[in-house]
């Protein structure tokens, strides 16, 4: 499949921002909402990844930073007065939204705080097994990979999410980010329970195989104690059809019955658990509708604070299997032409924006403190 033309592209966009005028022409109470749609689509209008350190505490299943590529050979070692003069440069070249990434963020805590002085936005992804200096003012994403000790300990070699709880109970900058697979689908309503009780939200990925990993089962591999300690072709954490179905039910539970702590929205969670490619892949395999494609090298640099040449902030996963939250929410920024069909869809997909909004922005911003109480009983009142 090739790239779209540029003649493509402007005449769906034209056709697009007509079917938008239409529909607010038709339904005025959603201006507020698409309003707020923008705004927070523009938060993320620039943003960048940084590779914060080489390092890490723990051995994943598959680990996307360790199995992925080899950035973690690069001497990482620059004091922390480069860092500095970098976030600063970075600042002036108008990053909005800064992504730190693995190894373990957690782990350069001094370069989070450098970077604190410069970024709006920020989200910090980490195991969260050592807990963050309370002044680092991003938001922070806490990988969880299982809801029992006894999953955790398999795939991470560690009980990781019970002393993640621990560390981050009642604070507001952070959100679990549970990972879930076809092996831990059933843990979600416990994962879920735990997090209301301690006060902490949750949001979810879909596990999302590396062609490392693919090539390992295919190869039928010897395990080792390292990143593939379990794995085989009729035992793995990817999906079959089946569980992608099982897997929209129960997110889909939870989120009704925690929508407090619940950071997910039905039309996302509908959307990712279809069966099939979820990109549109061109001749070597990669997506090409993927919003978090590195296409301008200076947006992801790697800990020797050099531009990174990779596809993607998880470069090593095969984009036809990606149900990554990375490549699943910022691809909905834009909405399709399908989205502003009708009235339904269009509000579905600023559903899908107010729920982006929740899960990266921190501290929570103005336009979406009061959401949808408001703005959705005078939805309601249109339609009665
Ligand atoms: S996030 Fe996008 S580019 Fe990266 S692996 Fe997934 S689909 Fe491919």
């Amino acid at each position: 499949m090739s790239l779209p033309s540029s003649s493509s592209h402007s005449h769906n966009a034209r056709q697009l921002s007509q079917a938008i005028l239409r529909l607010l022409k038709q339904n005025p109470d959603l201006k507020p909402r698409y309003q707020r749609a923008k705004d927070t689509v523009r938060a993320f209008r620039n943003p960048a990844f940084y590779e914060m350190e080489t390092r890490c505490n723990l051995k994943c299943e598959g680990c996307y930073y360790f199995e992925g590529g080899d950035t973690w050979k690069i001497n990482g070692n620059r004091p922390l007065s480069d860092w500095q003069h970098f976030f600063s440069q970075e600042a002036e070249r108008g990053v909005t939204m800064a992504y730190f990434v693995g190894a373990e963020p957690a782990l350069a805590q001094e370069r989070l705080l450098a970077a604190a002085e410069h970024f709006p936005w920020g989200n910090i992804g980490t195991n969260g097994t050592i807990p963050l200096d309370k002044d680092i003012p991003y938001r922070i994403g806490v990988s969880v990979w299982a809801g029992d000790d006894n999953s955790d300990r398999l795939l991470r070699g560690a009980s990781v999410f019970r002393k993640a709880l621990g560390n981050y109970a009642g604070d507001s900058r952070a959100i679990m980010l549970f990972t879930v697979s076809s092996q831990t689908i059933n843990q979600v309503p416990e994962v879920a329970r735990l997090c209301y009780e301690h006060g902490v939200e949750l949001t979810y990925n879909l596990y999302s195989p590396t062609h490392s990993y693919l090539n390992k089962l295919a190869r039928h591999q010897q395990h080792d104690d390292k990143f593939f300690r379990f794995s085989d072709l009729t035992h793995s954490p990817m999906f079959s059809d089946d569980d992608l179905h099982r897997t929209r039910e129960i997110l889909g539970a939870s989120i009704e019955d925690y929508p407090e702590t619940v950071a997910y929205c039905q039309e996302y969670n509908d959307l990712m658990c279809q069966p099939g490619p979820r990109y549109q892949l061109d001749d070597q395999g990669i997506a090409i509708n993927c919003h978090s494609r590195v296409i301008d090298p200076m947006k992801y640099y790697t800990c020797d604070l050099e531009p990174g040449q990779v596809k993607c902030g998880t470069p090593d996963i095969d984009c036809s299997q990606c149900r990554m939250y990375s490549g699943g929410w910022s691809s909905r920024f834009t909405p399709s032409l399908q989205d502003v069909s009708c009235r339904e869809a269009f509000i579905g997909w600023l559903n899908t924006i107010d729920t982006l909004g929740r899960i990266f922005l921190y501290p929570r911003p103005a336009w979406l403190q009061q959401e949808s109480a408001t703005s959705r009983a005078a939805e309601a009142s249109a339609l009665e």
